[in-house]
């Protein structure tokens, strides 16, 4: 099974939905550069103060804050790991292969409107970092996390006019990678819309 997986595709095509699924059923460690970026700035850290001017806008955070933090975390991992939101730029891709090896790169295809769809109705726990869908893929009880009980909340930059910037940003600085991964022959792209399950299957088969 493959070891070190770098999801990619942009933002709500379900990296973190089908990351999670991989954490349950095989025991990925899921390293989400966003939700440590998240919770430096629920803590009120300074890694926090500086990232959330731009994620609030949209932007990337600067290589320089994440690829330190990205590679001090990914050390302490023993065993598969999945990648979700690193690497963003190809200077991150670069620094990453400097300490290991991609065995896959997954990236999740979804058209942009119906991202912009998904990401405006998506609702997330804070504290275990679940997500949620207001229609497809609602929690059992409205407002309350399946997994753990938390209070979902939608993001600040789930609204929809920081949205479109997220979506400019992806096809600018990240896209590349598409080609950067494929390059070193670890590329798989799944058609990322329909059902949950169904996109999983393909998953699966790719991580053999
Ligand atoms: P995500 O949860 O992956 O959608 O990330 C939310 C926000 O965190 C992004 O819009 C960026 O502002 C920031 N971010 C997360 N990962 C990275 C990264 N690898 N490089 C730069 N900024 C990032």
């Amino acid at each position: 099974m493959k070891t070190t997986i770098v999801l990619l595709g942009p933002p709500g095509a379900g990296k973190g939905t089908q990351g999670e699924k991989l954490t349950d059923e095989f025991g990925y460690v899921r390293l989400s550069t966003g939700d440590m970026l998240r919770e430096a700035v629920r803590n009120g850290t300074e890694l926090g103060k500086k990232a959330k001017e731009y994620m609030d806008a949209g932007a990337l955070v600067p290589n320089d804050l994440i690829i330190g933090l990205m590679k001090e975390k990914i050390k302490e991992v023993d065993g598969g790991v999945l990648l979700d939101g690193f690497t963003r730029t190809v200077e991150q891709a670069d620094a990453l292969g400097e300490v290991m090896k991609v065995d896959l790169a997954l990236n999740f295809d979804v058209p942009d409107e119906e991202l912009i769809s998904r990401l405006t109705q998506r609702r997330s726990c804070p504290d275990c970092n679940a997500v949620y869908h207001l229609v497809t893929k609602k929690p059992k009880q409205d407002g309350i996390c399946d997994k753990c009980g938390g209070k979902l909340y939608q993001r600040d930059d789930d609204k929809e006019s920081t949205v479109k910037n997220r979506l400019e940003v992806y096809h600018k600085n990240t896209q590349p990678l598409i080609d950067y991964y494929e390059k070193k022959g670890v590329l798989v792209t799944i058609p990322s819309t329909g059902a949950i399950d169904e996109i999983f299957e393909k998953v699966k088969k790719a991580i053999q």
